[in-house]
Protein backbone atom coordinates (compact mmCIF):
# COMPACT_ATOMS: atom_id res chain seq x y z
CA UNK A 1 0.00 0.00 0.00
CA UNK A 2 1.26 2.98 -0.94
CA UNK A 3 0.72 5.94 1.54
CA UNK A 4 1.06 9.71 -0.44
CA UNK A 5 3.05 12.58 1.03
CA UNK A 6 0.75 13.86 3.77
CA UNK A 7 2.68 16.70 5.51
CA UNK A 8 2.03 15.26 9.15
CA UNK A 9 -1.37 15.11 8.98
CA UNK A 10 -2.18 18.17 7.06
CA UNK A 11 -3.28 16.75 4.01
CA UNK A 12 -5.70 13.64 4.32
CA UNK A 13 -6.93 11.29 1.24
CA UNK A 14 -11.00 11.76 2.19
CA UNK A 15 -13.15 9.16 0.82
CA UNK A 16 -16.29 10.89 1.34
CA UNK A 17 -18.09 13.09 4.00
CA UNK A 18 -21.62 13.48 4.82
CA UNK A 19 -24.15 13.79 7.58
CA UNK A 20 -26.33 11.04 8.78
CA UNK A 21 -26.78 9.16 11.60
CA UNK A 22 -24.89 6.78 13.35
CA UNK A 23 -26.03 3.62 12.91
CA UNK A 24 -23.81 0.84 15.40
CA UNK A 25 -22.58 0.45 18.32
CA UNK A 26 -23.02 2.78 21.78
CA UNK A 27 -23.84 6.03 19.94
CA UNK A 28 -26.45 4.08 17.57
CA UNK A 29 -29.09 6.94 16.36
CA UNK A 30 -27.17 10.10 17.18
CA UNK A 31 -26.86 12.56 13.80
CA UNK A 32 -23.21 12.41 12.75
CA UNK A 33 -20.99 13.68 10.41
CA UNK A 34 -18.79 10.91 9.08
CA UNK A 35 -15.15 11.40 7.54
CA UNK A 36 -13.52 8.25 5.51
CA UNK A 37 -10.56 8.39 5.27
CA UNK A 38 -8.81 6.24 2.65
CA UNK A 39 -6.19 3.06 3.04
CA UNK A 40 -6.52 0.09 5.17
CA UNK A 41 -4.22 -2.75 5.19
CA UNK A 42 -6.14 -5.28 7.48
CA UNK A 43 -8.23 -6.95 4.72
CA UNK A 44 -11.50 -8.61 5.97
CA UNK A 45 -13.00 -10.38 3.41
CA UNK A 46 -16.65 -9.22 4.48
CA UNK A 47 -15.36 -5.26 4.48
CA UNK A 48 -18.20 -3.26 3.04
CA UNK A 49 -15.91 -0.14 2.30
CA UNK A 50 -12.96 -2.15 -0.01
CA UNK A 51 -12.95 1.10 -2.63
CA UNK A 52 -11.33 2.84 1.11
CA UNK A 53 -8.67 0.44 1.12
CA UNK A 54 -6.35 1.70 -1.51
CA UNK A 55 -5.75 5.60 0.07
CA UNK A 56 -3.81 6.59 -3.33
CA UNK A 57 -7.32 6.25 -5.01
CA UNK A 58 -8.49 9.33 -2.74
CA UNK A 59 -6.55 12.56 -3.09
CA UNK A 60 -5.43 14.33 -0.18
CA UNK A 61 -7.64 17.11 1.21
CA UNK A 62 -6.36 19.54 3.53
CA UNK A 63 -7.94 19.00 6.97
CA UNK A 64 -9.13 22.70 7.01
CA UNK A 65 -11.35 21.59 4.26
CA UNK A 66 -12.64 18.86 5.77
CA UNK A 67 -13.98 20.81 8.97
CA UNK A 68 -15.07 23.86 6.83
CA UNK A 69 -17.23 21.23 5.81
CA UNK A 70 -18.15 19.66 8.54
CA UNK A 71 -19.33 23.27 10.30
CA UNK A 72 -20.91 23.68 6.83
CA UNK A 73 -22.92 20.43 7.47
CA UNK A 74 -24.58 21.66 11.17
CA UNK A 75 -23.28 18.87 12.58
CA UNK A 76 -22.42 18.89 16.24
CA UNK A 77 -20.31 15.38 16.52
CA UNK A 78 -18.10 13.79 14.17
CA UNK A 79 -16.92 10.08 13.19
CA UNK A 80 -13.72 9.72 12.29
CA UNK A 81 -13.71 6.16 10.03
CA UNK A 82 -12.26 4.42 7.39
CA UNK A 83 -10.46 2.19 6.43
CA UNK A 84 -8.22 2.43 8.58
CA UNK A 85 -8.23 6.05 10.36
CA UNK A 86 -5.32 5.90 12.35
CA UNK A 87 -2.90 5.17 9.53
CA UNK A 88 -2.63 8.88 9.43
CA UNK A 89 -1.51 11.19 12.45
CA UNK A 90 -4.88 12.86 13.22
CA UNK A 91 -3.26 15.27 15.84
CA UNK A 92 -3.81 18.36 13.74
CA UNK A 93 -7.38 17.40 12.06
CA UNK A 94 -8.80 16.87 15.87
CA UNK A 95 -7.19 19.44 17.54
CA UNK A 96 -9.22 21.32 14.85
CA UNK A 97 -12.47 19.91 15.08
CA UNK A 98 -12.11 20.54 19.07
CA UNK A 99 -11.36 24.09 18.50
CA UNK A 100 -14.70 24.37 16.68
CA UNK A 101 -16.39 22.53 19.15
CA UNK A 102 -16.87 18.85 17.74
CA UNK A 103 -17.57 15.93 20.29
CA UNK A 104 -15.56 13.15 17.99
CA UNK A 105 -16.14 9.61 17.96
CA UNK A 106 -13.16 6.93 16.38
CA UNK A 107 -14.35 3.51 14.55
CA UNK A 108 -10.95 1.77 14.11
CA UNK A 109 -9.08 -1.61 14.38
CA UNK A 110 -6.88 -0.61 16.75
CA UNK A 111 -3.94 -1.67 14.29
CA UNK A 112 -1.97 1.67 13.97
CA UNK A 113 -0.85 4.08 17.11
CA UNK A 114 -3.24 6.71 18.33
CA UNK A 115 -2.63 9.78 17.55
CA UNK A 116 -5.27 12.78 18.23
CA UNK A 117 -7.83 13.16 20.61
CA UNK A 118 -11.41 11.47 20.88
CA UNK A 119 -14.60 11.73 22.98
CA UNK A 120 -15.15 8.04 22.19
CA UNK A 121 -13.51 5.37 20.73
CA UNK A 122 -14.75 2.19 19.13
CA UNK A 123 -12.31 -0.28 18.86
CA UNK A 124 -13.46 -3.15 16.12
CA UNK A 125 -11.16 -5.48 16.56
CA UNK A 126 -9.62 -7.80 13.58
CA UNK A 127 -7.78 -11.43 13.76
CA UNK A 128 -6.19 -10.36 10.14
CA UNK A 129 -4.52 -7.62 11.78
CA UNK A 130 -4.72 -7.63 15.59
CA UNK A 131 -4.92 -4.48 17.69
CA UNK A 132 -2.18 -2.64 19.40
CA UNK A 133 -2.01 -2.93 22.88
CA UNK A 134 -1.76 1.01 23.47
CA UNK A 135 -5.25 0.87 22.22
CA UNK A 136 -7.27 -1.01 24.66
CA UNK A 137 -6.83 0.70 28.01
CA UNK A 138 -8.69 3.87 25.60
CA UNK A 139 -11.44 1.78 24.24
CA UNK A 140 -14.83 3.44 25.02
CA UNK A 141 -16.52 0.54 23.48
CA UNK A 142 -15.59 -3.09 22.06
CA UNK A 143 -17.33 -3.92 18.90
CA UNK A 144 -16.47 -7.11 17.48
CA UNK A 145 -17.96 -8.56 14.40
CA UNK A 146 -19.81 -12.37 14.43
CA UNK A 147 -19.61 -13.97 11.64
CA UNK A 148 -18.70 -17.47 12.57
CA UNK A 149 -19.49 -19.28 16.32
CA UNK A 150 -15.65 -19.25 16.40
CA UNK A 151 -15.80 -15.20 16.92
CA UNK A 152 -17.13 -15.64 20.11
CA UNK A 153 -13.67 -16.98 21.48
CA UNK A 154 -12.07 -13.90 19.43
CA UNK A 155 -14.56 -11.29 21.41
CA UNK A 156 -13.34 -12.79 24.95
CA UNK A 157 -10.02 -12.53 24.09
CA UNK A 158 -10.26 -9.25 23.19
CA UNK A 159 -12.88 -8.66 26.37
CA UNK A 160 -10.17 -9.67 28.35
CA UNK A 161 -7.86 -6.88 27.56
CA UNK A 162 -10.25 -3.93 27.63
CA UNK A 163 -11.30 -1.46 31.16
CA UNK A 164 -13.65 -2.56 32.87
CA UNK A 165 -16.09 0.65 31.78
CA UNK A 166 -15.63 -0.60 28.15
CA UNK A 167 -18.71 -0.95 26.91
CA UNK A 168 -19.01 -4.17 25.10
CA UNK A 169 -21.20 -5.07 21.80
CA UNK A 170 -21.13 -8.05 19.25
CA UNK A 171 -22.18 -7.36 15.66
CA UNK A 172 -23.44 -9.83 13.21
CA UNK A 173 -21.06 -9.71 9.33
CA UNK A 174 -23.93 -8.22 7.64
CA UNK A 175 -24.26 -10.93 4.62
CA UNK A 176 -24.55 -13.88 7.25
CA UNK A 177 -26.69 -11.66 9.60
CA UNK A 178 -29.68 -14.00 9.11
CA UNK A 179 -27.67 -17.45 9.84
CA UNK A 180 -25.86 -15.84 13.15
CA UNK A 181 -27.96 -14.10 14.57
CA UNK A 182 -29.45 -16.62 16.61
CA UNK A 183 -26.40 -17.95 17.87
CA UNK A 184 -25.49 -14.05 19.05
CA UNK A 185 -28.81 -13.83 20.51
CA UNK A 186 -28.24 -17.03 22.58
CA UNK A 187 -24.72 -15.63 23.17
CA UNK A 188 -25.97 -12.11 24.83
CA UNK A 189 -28.22 -13.75 26.79
CA UNK A 190 -26.46 -16.23 28.52
CA UNK A 191 -23.29 -13.93 28.29
CA UNK A 192 -25.38 -10.38 29.37
CA UNK A 193 -22.10 -8.19 29.92
CA UNK A 194 -22.34 -7.97 25.99
CA UNK A 195 -25.17 -6.80 23.77
CA UNK A 196 -26.04 -7.06 20.29
CA UNK A 197 -25.21 -4.37 17.92
CA UNK A 198 -26.91 -4.15 14.55
CA UNK A 199 -26.23 -2.25 11.21
CA UNK A 200 -29.53 -0.24 12.10
CA UNK A 201 -28.65 2.40 8.71
CA UNK A 202 -28.56 -0.29 6.18
CA UNK A 203 -31.87 -1.89 7.69
CA UNK A 204 -33.42 1.88 7.35
CA UNK A 205 -31.40 2.75 4.01
CA UNK A 206 -28.92 5.25 5.21
CA UNK A 207 -25.51 6.02 4.20
S1 LIG B 1 -10.49 -3.00 9.21
FE1 LIG B 1 -12.41 -2.03 8.55
S2 LIG B 1 -11.88 -0.89 6.63
FE2 LIG B 1 -10.21 -2.33 7.08
S3 LIG B 1 -10.70 -4.16 5.85
FE3 LIG B 1 -11.55 -4.50 7.93
S4 LIG B 1 -13.68 -3.75 7.83
FE4 LIG B 1 -12.59 -2.92 6.03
Amino acid sequence: MKIPDLKGGELLPLVESFYTIQGEGYNTGKAAYFIRLGGCDVGCSWCDVKESWNPSLHPPVSYIKIIEDAIASGSRSIVITGGEPLSYPLDKLCKALKDNGFEIFLETSGSKPVSGIFDWICLSPKKKKPPLNNIYPLASELKVIIEKEEDFLWAETNRKRVNEKCRLYLQPEWSRREIILPAIISYVKSNPAWSISLQTHKYINIP
